[in-house]
């Protein structure tokens, strides 16, 4: 080996090593990049697809307790990483993107429980759960983007008006349709339900559902693989 190579073999070789365990480290930390975005988008522009890779309303994993609370696409995964989330950021629940025009997919209770709108709340319930898999455990299911995409519409049924409190809803009672509202000002987004499954504070009430920290994987409620790093196909079969 010439010697000048033998001099920059080894701090080459170091450094390679090091970048090599960087990567991996940070693939194990932060996951690997997500597909999310392809599938949505995949979706959107191909409505012949969309039966075939869309999962039912109101069916049930055996063994579950909850039902799936709208039919399409489950784009998004809970921790997921797609634009707009990151892997400081992660989405935090499920994001279904039904097949039909806006405020034409309906979206039903995953569970009996207590429904809450609060009054500023055009596009959002909250139900509020005893766990199944956890009895005594308060536990809250969270339903936003049920309205039109500029905000003069909201697609909450009018039985559950803005400011309605603790209304008993029993499992896959009809609450609204899917809609496009994001928030004043927010970037447009595709017609979809998100649903996320939110922790309580000690009194009893709910976090903050923005916060994955405060939310709880789906997966086990529905009984489906609905974890980023599970990487389930679509439609998402049930878990063995
Ligand atoms: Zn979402």
């Amino acid at each position: 080996m010439p010697p000048i190579l033998r001099r920059v073999l080894p701090p080459l070789l170091l450094v390679l090593g090091l970048l090599g365990l960087g990567a991996a480290l940070f693939l194990r930390w932060f996951g690997g990049p997500s597909t999310s975005n392809q599938l949505i988008r995949e979706f959107l522009l191909n409505p012949s697809l969309r039966p075939q890779v869309s999962n039912q309303a109101l069916r049930a994993c055996p063994n579950a307790p909850f039902v799936l609370p709208s039919s399409g696409l489950i784009g998004l995964l809970w921790g997921d990483t797609a634009r707009p989330y990151t892997p400081l950021r992660r989405h935090t629940g499920i994001d279904i993107f039904g097949d039909g025009a806006s405020s034409t997919v309906p979206i039903f209770a995953v569970y009996d429980g207590y429904l809450t709108r609060l009054e500023d709340w055009l596009s959002t319930v909250i139900i509020r759960h005893d766990d199944p898999l956890q009895p005594g455990r308060t536990l809250w299911t969270y339903y936003t983007h049920m309205a039109s995409r500029d905000g003069s519409q909201s697609y909450i049924l009018a039985d559950y008006p803005p400011g309605t409190r603790e209304r008993f809803v029993s499992q896959g009672t009809l609450l609204g349709y899917q809609g496009e509202y994001a928030g004043v000002g927010a970037a447009p987004i595709a017609m979809h339900l998100h649903l996320s499954i939110v922790t309580s504070e000690a009194d009893g009430s709910f976090r903050n559902e923005a916060l994955i920290d405060n939310t709880l994987d789906p997966s086990p409620y529905f009984g489906l693989p609905l974890r980023l790093e599970d990487d389930p196909p679509r439609p998402i079969p049930c878990r063995p």
